[in-house]
């Protein structure tokens, strides 16, 4: 078989497995995406139940602190009326303790109120999280099955055509196979274009005599226009 026919007869076949992968929709997209949201969303809770952790792990040191620091300050006032202080030196000493230990409460019980806020926030997204993964495991399951379903029709002739694609590319050079991808892609499908009097099928331009006698004799020849593969039928050899 001539080159030209081949590369026609592998246009023929990359549109059967086109025309299957369109069968397929956007399942095997949808798939992929969900994929990886199901990923990101895994990834994200992982996060934020360690960060849960760590916040727990930091309320309950600053509960103690706060508990300590409390009743600190409350057995320094204890001292302030048992008599245990004679001089005004002591008293004011005593005072300023206090107020220190005062104004440390103070910040731990701020950083307390934070991170138990911190804390509601993080469990309400989590139950969120875990909620929009249901979802999403939910929907990707469907998803799977209803492809494997598809993929289960259309394989056999899949298989069968992909064997055909090898059997005829493997005659054709990588140039040459490398070309028919670049044209087979940007012109959607039609990578060859017959010769209709002088003319290319595909765009309409004008293809001079000489080239449409070398696509005659069954050369590799393209359009100049549209760079498509060129051939002209036995039965269309009119000019
Ligand atoms: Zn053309």
């Amino acid at each position: 078989m001539s080159l030209i026919n081949q590369i026609i007869l592998l246009q023929d076949v990359d549109n059967k497995l086109f025309e299957i992968n369109k069968l397929l929709g956007d399942l095997p997209t949808k798939v992929q995406e969900l994929t990886e949201e199901e990923d990101s969303v895994k990834i994200s809770l992982e996060n934020k139940e360690n960060d849960l952790k760590d916040t727990t792990v930091l309320i309950s040191t600053n509960e103690t602190l706060v508990q300590t620091t409390s009743d600190k300050i409350n057995s320094l006032k204890d001292k302030l009326i048992d008599g245990s202080i004679s001089t005004n030196k002591e008293y004011d000493a005593m005072m300023e303790t206090i107020d220190f230990e005062k104004n440390l409460l103070d910040e731990k019980e701020s950083e307390l109120i934070e991170l138990m806020t911190k804390k509601e926030n993080l469990s309400k997204e989590i139950d969120e999280d875990k909620a929009s993964l249901d979802g999403i495991i939910t929907e990707l399951k469907s998803k799977k099955d209803d492809l494997n379903v598809k993929m289960e029709e259309v394989s056999e002739e899949n298989n069968a055509l992909k064997i055909e694609r090898d059997n005829i590319a493997k005659d054709i050079s990588e140039d040459i196979m490398e070309t028919y991808m670049q044209i087979y892609n940007a012109r959607e499908g039609v990578a060859c274009s017959e010769i209709l009097d002088n003319n290319c099928e595909g765009c309409g331009a004008y293809i001079p005599p000489q080239l449409v006698n070398e696509a005659l004799s069954k050369e590799i020849v393209n359009c100049g226009t549209c760079s498509r593969f060129l051939y002209k039928s036995e039965n269309n050899t009119k000019n």
